[in-house]
């Protein structure tokens, strides 16, 4: 099935290619101190093909925003979808420690990387961007044909009425609610899921739907959650196009850890369509891959968009 698709890496050379990269592609894996000197070479395979492009964290980790599991992360442990509808409680604390985290986190721009996917993109070289990221700075970037596999966690729902509505709003009811909570808890740790370490939470204040008065929950998947089946039909039906065109799957700053965008590298796989994998540290779909880079996501994104220029 895979026969052809043979996982190759390319080695840290003292400078960086330029111009031919097939020939650099070697069975070498970069020792874990080694990937940040090697170059952001773009491989033969992707010359002149469309691409789908699946996003993960590691493509935000240059805009601030940590990579949970990247190399060197502290465990995580977000709440789950059913622990999060299991009552008053629940939501009391995860409001309150994401009323915190929020704070911190409207301040993340876009990168270097973002912005040349953007371009890949307008210029129709990207065909369809699949993220797995919630913090909308794809958006930010001005990328429009997007799939926000989880969600934007810009987005809030009713979880009786579905009435969506901006976060900043729900932000501000929050902040009126609970007068000197951002104060008082200002100093909190962060923490990789985009909240803060809080251990009282009990005297927190969680608005209701100003509609329906049913429980609002940002509008991201949360593990224990199955993403929506268009969103999955959406991504499999642009994968299997690019097959059709010729062109190939390119995966950026992820692990493939969760199924949600696994699948998608699998569904590749199975229809030879041309897999590449750039990011640092093992990744699920390295078997599957057709290269894998070891480097930065910014970097690569930034010489893929000049070279194509
Ligand atoms: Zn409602």
């Amino acid at each position: 099935m895979t026969q052809n698709h043979q996982v190759v890496r390319r080695r840290c050379p003292a400078t960086p290619p330029r111009g031919s990269y097939a020939a650099d592609v070697t069975t070498t894996v970069p020792t874990s101190d080694s990937p940040r000197t090697c170059g952001p070479g773009v491989p033969a395979v992707l010359a002149d093909r469309p691409l789908v492009t699946l996003t993960g964290a590691g493509v935000s980790t240059d805009s601030g925003i940590p990579d949970y599991r990247g190399p060197n992360s502290p465990a995580r442990t977000p709440m789950t979808y059913q622990e999060f509808v299991s009552g008053a409680e629940a939501q009391q604390r995860y409001w309150a420690r994401a009323h915190v985290g929020w704070s911190r986190m409207g301040s993340a721009r876009p990168n270097a990387g973002h912005l040349a996917l953007a371009r890949l993109e307008a210029d129709g070289s990207v065909r369809l961007i699949i993220t797995q990221n919630v913090d909308g700075l794809h958006e930010a970037a001005g990328s429009q044909r997007l799939c926000a596999l989880h969600g934007r966690i810009a987005d809030v729902v009713c979880l009786a009425c579905r009435v969506v509505t901006g976060r900043q709003a729900i932000a501000e009811r929050l902040t009126e609610l609970n007068h000197g909570w951002l104060e008082q808890h200002g100093g909190a740790v962060s923490r990789p899921d985009g909240d803060v370490e809080l251990t009282h939470t009990d005297d927190f204040v969680v608005p209701a739907c100003l509609s329906c008065g049913g429980a609002l929950k940002p509008d991201v998947v949360f593990f224990g959650e199955n993403v929506p089946k268009d969103r999955v039909q959406r991504c499999y039906a642009a994968v299997e196009r690019i097959g059709d065109e010729g062109g190939g799957l390119l995966v950026l700053g992820s692990s493939l850890t969760v199924m949600s965008g696994f699948r998608f590298v699998r569904h590749a796989a199975r229809r030879d369509i041309p897999v590449v994998i750039v990011n640092r540290g093992p990744t699920r779909g390295d078997d599957l891959a057709t290269v894998k880079l070891e480097v930065s996501t910014t970097e690569f994104l930034t010489a893929l968009a000049a070279e194509t220029r």
